[in-house]
C-alpha cells in the first residue's frame, strides 16, 4: 500500500514551511499540486516527480495521487498554508473511503489567517472565526448565516477567498451583512495581499476602507471584534489585560 501525504507549505516563503512538511516532501517520490504550489516549492525539491493539474480540478489532482500511490510510492499533495483548511485533504480521505490502495497522512502548514495576522500585528488574539466567501463549494445563504453568527458571538474573523474576478463585489455583500449586524463602517479591519510572497502588502484601517481596496483571490481580509484597535498602525485585539 502506498501513502499519500496532504502537506501544507505555508503562504509561500520557504522559511514558513514547516520542517516536517520540508523532510515530508523530501522523503517522496513524486509530489502533485496546483501549479503555482509547485512553482513555489524550494528549488532542491524540483527534482522529484512532479504532477499538476489546472484549478477547479482538485478530483483530477486527487486522483492522479492515488495513481501514482498504487505502486507502494509515496505521494505529497501540497495545498498552500494548511492542507486541512479549504485544502485537499479531506477531499482524499474521502476519496479512498472505499479502496485499500493508499494510507492518507496530513501534515500541517501556516494557515492564510496565522501568517496574515502576524503581517499585520495581533488582529485574531481572541476567540475568532475562518469564514470562506466562496459560494462554489458552500452556498451563499450558509456563508451569509455563518457571517451572521461571527457577529452574534462578536468574533474576530478572517476571510478567505474574499473576491474574485469572477465573484466581483462579494466582499462589498459581506460588509452590508456585517453592517446590518451592528458592526460600524470604522471597525478597524485589515488585510494582507500574497502573504511570505512577492508583491506582499498589509493594510490596516477601516472596513469601509477595506471593501474600496483591490483585494483579490491572494488576499486574506481580517475584521476586528468589538474591542480591536489600531495601535500604531497595527490591528490588535486585546487580550483583556489591565494595564
Ligand atoms: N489552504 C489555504 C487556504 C486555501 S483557500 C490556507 O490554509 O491558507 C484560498 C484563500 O486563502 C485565498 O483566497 C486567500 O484568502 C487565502 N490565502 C492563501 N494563501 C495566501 C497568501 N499567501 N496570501 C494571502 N492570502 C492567502
Amino acid at each position: 500500500m502506498g501513502i499519500i501525504f496532504a502537506v501544507g507549505i505555508g503562504p509561500g516563503s520557504d522559511n514558513m514551511m514547516t520542517v516536517e512538511a520540508r523532510e515530508t516532501l523530501e522523503s517522496c517520490d513524486t509530489i502533485v499540486g496546483y501549479p503555482l504550489y509547485i512553482e513555489l516549492l524550494p528549488e532542491s525539491l524540483k527534482k522529484k516527480k512532479l504532477l499538476s493539474t489546472p484549478m477547479r480540478a482538485e478530483k483530477e489532482r486527487c486522483q492522479m495521487a492515488i495513481d501514482e500511490a498504487k505502486d507502494n510510492k509515496r505521494v505529497a499533495v501540497v495545498c498552500s498554508g494548511d492542507a486541512g483548511i479549504y485544502g485537499m485533504a479531506s477531499l482524499l480521505y474521502e476519496m479512498c473511503e472505499e479502496s485499500a490502495d493508499a494510507d492518507i497522512v496530513t501534515v500541517p502548514g501556516i494557515t492564510a489567517a496565522v501568517s496574515g495576522a502576524s503581517k499585520l500585528g495581533s488582529p485574531l488574539t481572541n476567540d475568532f472565526c475562518v469564514i470562506s466567501l466562496s459560494d462554489a463549494l458552500t452556498p451563499w445563504d450558509i456563508i451569509e448565516k455563518r457571517l451572521r453568527g461571527a457577529c452574534a458571538g462578536d468574533f474576530a474573523i478572517a476571510i478567505y477567498n474574499p473576491q474574485s474576478k469572477k465573484r466581483k463585489d462579494y466582499m462589498k455583500r459581506a460588509a452590508e451583512i456585517l453592517y446590518e449586524c451592528g458592526v460600524e463602517k470604522t471597525r478597524p479591519s485589515g488585510y494582507v495581499k500574497n502573504i511570505g510572497r512577492e508583491g506582499q502588502e498589509v493594510f490596516a484601517g477601516s472596513l469601509s476602507e477595506i471593501i474600496e481596496a483591490d483585494i483579490d483571490m491572494f488576499t486574506t481580509v481580517f475584521v476586528g471584534n468589538s474591542q480591536t484597535r489600531i495601535i500604531n498602525g497595527r490591528l490588535v485585539t486585546p487580550r483583556g489585560y489591565d494595564i
